[in-house]
């Protein structure tokens, strides 16, 4: 199985013409609450795809902790992978305008309350797993722990430091020393660039840093790097030197919020399933294409059929 650890968000997504400036109020023309959360959404874009997905999806004890368990069922997790903590449960609200871009704003509630010694209760659990998969909307202790818990049993982890933030350069090192695998999008690719290759961004595009920034991170121990480009693609490098370009399916966007969730899930679903890399990489651009010609996010996750469907025509 896949070992997915947190997040759980409660998501109200706005449908608006164009997104809301300073100080301004805009009516929506439509509204949709879902559970969320990065961890959630991958979780869920796994269990469509038919990995058997485990985890840790952390809800606080207000209202809004109800609607994790009928969401997990609804997408064929397990409950058992609920833990609760003190507190609010972790929130989001976005904003999608009519061109498909999005803005929003994630509370993070009880998942920055998954301790590491929450982990460690699941080491048998993480240790058996096919991978285990992290994103930062938790802590970095309970990553650093479920990671380093992978890399001592053999396996292999999936990093997407989203929403990214500085983290203490020690944590960062120990967390990267067990990455296997880091996808971020444009914004986190950057940062993450700043913080280990300082001084060097700026001097030309993204693309052509990655090769820079997956051998400085291929030193720190991540295997792969994986950098989406939204609708121009991702670029994929493999031992910090083997570029893979995978080129995004040409689709008409109408919500482009939850594409990278959707393209990780896709990438692990692949990998997991023991296929090559360049197969892979198609699944997880297929995953991505597919979600952004769908409103919301649990429904625009694609099932294999769909996958398949769509890389066949
Ligand atoms: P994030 O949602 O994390 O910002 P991206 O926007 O980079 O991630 O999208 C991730 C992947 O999803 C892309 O590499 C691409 O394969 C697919 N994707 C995203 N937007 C589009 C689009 N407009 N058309 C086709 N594929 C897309």
């Amino acid at each position: 199985s896949a070992f997915v650890l947190g997040s759980f968000v409660a998501a109200g997504t706005f449908r608006v013409d164009r997104l809301p400036r300073p100080g301004e109020s805009l009516l929506a023309s439509a509204v949709v609450w879902e559970a969320g959360g990065k961890g959630f959404n991958v979780a869920a874009g796994l269990s469509r795809l038919g990995v058997e997905v485990d985890g840790l999806i952390p809800v606080g004890t207000d209202h809004l902790a109800a609607l994790a368990e009928p969401a997990l069922v609804r997408m064929g997790l397990p409950a058992s992978m609920i833990r609760v903590h003190p507190g609010p449960t972790g929130i989001g609200v976005g904003f999608v305008g009519a061109d498909g871009e999005n803005c929003l704003a994630v509370h993070p509630g009880a998942n920055l309350l998954l301790s590491r010694e929450t982990v460690r209760a699941a080491t048998a659990r993480i240790a058996s797993a096919a991978m285990v998969l992290a994103q930062f909307e938790i802590g970095d202790g309970p990553i650093a722990e479920a990671f380093a818990i992978a890399r001592a049993a053999g396996v292999p982890t999936l990093l997407n430091p989203s929403p990214f933030r500085m983290t203490r350069p020690e944590t960062l090192a120990e967390i990267l020393a067990s990455t296997t695998i880091l996808v971020v999008n444009e914004t986190e690719a950057e940062a993450l660039f700043e913080s280990l290759c300082p001084g060097q961004a700026g001097t030309g595009t993204l693309r052509a840093a990655a090769e820079g920034l997956a051998r400085a991170l291929h030193a720190r121990g991540v295997e792969a790097l994986a950098i989406t480009f939204g609708a121009a693609g991702a670029r994929i490098v493999l031992g910090g030197s083997t570029i893979l370009d995978q080129p995004a399916y040409p689709v008409a966007a109408i919500d482009t919020m939850g594409a990278g969730d959707a393209f990780t899930a896709g990438l692990a679903a692949g990998l997991v399933a023991g296929r090559p890399w360049d197969a892979s990489c198609r699944m997880a651009a297929a995953c991505g294409a597919l979600m952004v010609t769908r409103a919301g996010i649990l429904d625009g996750l694609p099932d294999p059929g769909e996958v398949t469907a769509f890389l066949r025509a």
